[in-house]
């Protein structure tokens, strides 16, 4: 448009100088050449200032494209790396109320799908509030992950700001780490006497009464047990070096978790389910401490306490002051943790 409207002014001056050549004749041939050439400097300063603007209105526009799109991309990226941030913290609200009421998850994935969707509607509305980006999500699934430390959460979004467009299928993956192990309080929830200091549970009478009504061997040597309330992956591995000396005394008191094929997995965990056909993990539950070794009772894996139902003997992994600390183990337990 702009080079037309210059080319139709061209065309008018020629047109009036043409016209004017005309009225005198006299001076014709100078005054040809010199209007022509001023016609033709003129002429060429507007067009090189037309290109001169072209092209930085045309380079502006890339430099705000590419700011709009960079600024966009990192919006996404942003939200897309908040997904497993919400999703922890709901399964850490989730699993406190659990631990707090006693009442288990009816179906742990789904009700960590539909809190998390919430959270994300909430996030969606901020973005579209702040930044004017619209974000649409829909959690997919929620289901295990690559080990049982870590559960992943599959979320479709679409997200459109202007021209651009952002579709995409995101897997996130949160550990768990750090979150309650809420199984005990859901076996115990009958009798719940145990508590936690927010690192360890302390069983008081609790678990001695879980087994005393399930009409398990020996309740009252797990009077006062103790076990680890927050999971953690225990670093000795091989599992075997645990009965290297004061190896499993060190786990037992970092409270670490393993891993097991019986075990619960934590989406089980969450649903009261003392063992489950997923790959799960395993804490050891401490006994009170004893004089004499020689106790048998049932084997103090929390799968086999809740679910198994099959028993062990003392083993000691601490001696002080005439006391030992001691585990119960099966035959099996005790390979698996080199405690033979
Ligand atoms: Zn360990
Ligand atoms: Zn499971």
């Amino acid at each position: 448009m702009k080079l037309i409207k210059i080319n139709s002014f061209f065309y008018k001056n020629n047109f009036s100088k043409n016209i004017k050549q005309k009225k005198s004749p006299i001076k014709c041939k100078k005054g040809n050449i010199f209007t022509g050439l001023t016609t033709l400097i003129v002429f060429s300063f507007i067009l090189t200032s037309i290109i001169l603007l072209n092209f930085t209105i045309s380079s502006n526009n890339i430099n705000t494209d590419a700011s709009n799109s960079n600024s966009f991309n990192y919006l996404i990226e942003d939200y897309n790396r908040n997904i497993p941030i919400s999703a922890k913290e709901v399964m850490k609200n989730l699993s406190e109320d659990t631990i707090k009421n006693h009442v288990p998850c009816y179906n742990s994935a789904n009700m960590i799908k539909d809190q998390l969707q919430k959270v994300l509607n909430e996030n969606n509305e901020k973005y579209k509030k702040n930044n004017g980006v619209i974000i649409e999500s829909e959690v997919l699934s929620v289901y295990n992950g690559k080990d049982p430390y870590h559960i992943n959460v599959k979320t479709l979004i679409h997200g459109q700001k202007g021209e651009m467009e952002y579709n995409n299928v995101v897997e996130s993956e949160i550990s768990i780490e750090g979150l309650k192990d809420p199984l005990p309080f859901l076996m115990c929830k009958d009798y719940p006497t145990l508590v936690e200091n927010g690192t360890k549970i302390s069983y008081n009478d609790a678990l001695s009464h879980y087994l005393a009504i399930n009409n398990l061997l020996n309740p009252d040597v797990y009077e006062n047990a103790t076990a680890s309330l927050i999971i953690k992956r225990c670093p000795i591995d091989p599992y075997e070096q645990h009965g290297h000396e004061f190896c499993m005394k060190n786990c037992i008191e970092n409270g670490y978790f393993h891993e097991s094929a019986d075990g619960s997995c934590y989406l089980c965990r969450l649903e009261g389910k003392g063992g489950c056909y997923h790959y799960g993990l395993e804490v050891l539950i401490l006994p009170h401490k004893v004089s004499t070794l020689g106790d048998t009772s049932i084997s103090g894996s929390d799968h086999v306490i809740f679910q198994d139902h099959y028993p062990g003997n003392s083993t000691s992994i601490y001696q002080a002051d005439g006391l030992y600390e001691i585990l119960i183990l099966d035959d099996s337990h005790k390979a698996k943790y080199g405690m033979v």
